[in-house]
């Protein structure tokens, strides 16, 4: 029996960690299926503030998570496989383990859909990158696709602009997801340029490390070209990591958690914090920052309710 478990060990979960262990509630933190959430699969973060030189993401999680250890959090591995939310204690079960808590912390995080090249999952954080604002930075003058034609893309093309010198946007169709005006914006910025229908299908050079250039097929005539570029991002969506709770808790219409007065969901005793309800700042200070919100909304739950 625990007082609070917290599922995802991200940036959120570990800062609910930190502050519901400081409030001496003994929290216990399941990993889930990506440890560390997205900041693992990251290389330099430059804007968390603290860090003036910038943090490898990787060290800044494994720093947040001894500070979790420090205050008293355990941790389990095991990805949850079923809850029940119909009274409390909550009972969670994950393979053959089965938890039972009196508060829920969920930040179990949005995961970013990749096209599935192996070139593109070695060369994350060498060149390729899911993130726009965290990234941008780092190709200030060079050329660089975006690939995808959802709003995402969009808004990435014109924010990456900024940076680099040149802005291809890949995407597999003519047409386009993304809202008019989003993409009347990216057509009329000079340094975007359109390249469609195009599947990217491999991501070069992972010998060397890094990128160099991208391998593309018309999905009409299916004609081969590539095209030298130095970063590329995914720009193809996000999914929330909410299958488990379907039918259980409030989501939208993309699956992300709702959360009302803070980090509350429609379930008395169970909070949600970070990217699983967040589907518009996406940051891991915004995600510590409501992981802090979660933690303190459960202490003050588990005050009110401590004869429930
Ligand atoms: P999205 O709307 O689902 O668009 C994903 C895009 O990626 C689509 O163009 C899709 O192509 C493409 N795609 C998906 N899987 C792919 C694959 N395996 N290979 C290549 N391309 C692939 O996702 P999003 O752009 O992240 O937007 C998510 C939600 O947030 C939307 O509701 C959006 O309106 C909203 N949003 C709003 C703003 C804003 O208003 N400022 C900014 C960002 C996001 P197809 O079209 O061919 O399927």
């Amino acid at each position: 029996m625990n007082n609070v478990i917290i599922i995802g060990s991200g940036c959120a979960g570990l800062t609910a960690a930190i502050y519901a262990g400081r409030a001496n509630l003994k929290p216990l933190i399941i990993d889930g299926y990506e440890p560390g959430g997205q900041l693992s699969m990251t290389t330099l973060v430059e804007n968390f503030p603290g860090f003036p030189d910038g943090i490898l993401g990787p060290a800044l999680i494994e720093n947040m998570r001894k500070q979790a250890e420090r205050f008293g959090t355990e941790f389990k591995s095991g990805a949850i496989t079923d809850v029940d939310f119909s009274k409390r204690p909550f009972k969670l079960t994950a393979g053959n383990d089965v938890y039972e808590t009196s508060a829920l912390i969920i930040a179990s995080g949005a995961t970013a859909r990749l096209i599935g090249l192996e070139s593109e999952r070695k060369l994350i954080g060498y060149g390729v990158s899911t993130c726009a604002t965290c990234d941008g930075y780092f190709f200030r003058g060079k050329e660089i696709a975006v690939v995808g034609g959802g709003d995402s893309a969009m808004e990435e093309a014109n924010f990456l602009s900024r940076f680099a010198s040149k802005v291809y946007v890949l995407h597999r169709r003519n047409e386009f997801r993304a809202s008019k005006i989003m993409v009347d914006r990216a057509r009329a910025n000079e340094k975007v340029k359109f390249v469609t229908p195009v599947a990217v299908e491999d991501i070069s050079d992972v010998a060397k490390g890094g990128v160099e250039y991208v391998s593309l097929r018309n999905t009409e005539t299916g004609e081969k070209s590539t095209l030298p570029v130095e970063g590329v991002f995914i720009a193809i969506g996000h999914e929330p990591n909410t299958k488990v709770f379907r039918g259980k808790l409030d989501m939208d219409e993309n699956g992300y958690l709702i959360t009302h007065d803070g980090s509350r969901t429609n379930v008395p005793g169970v909070f949600a914090a970070g990217d699983v309800q967040d589907h518009h700042y996406r940051q891991a200070v915004t995600a510590a920052g409501s992981g802090c919100m979660a933690a303190l909304d459960a202490e003050k739950f588990l005050d009110a309710n401590k004869n429930a």
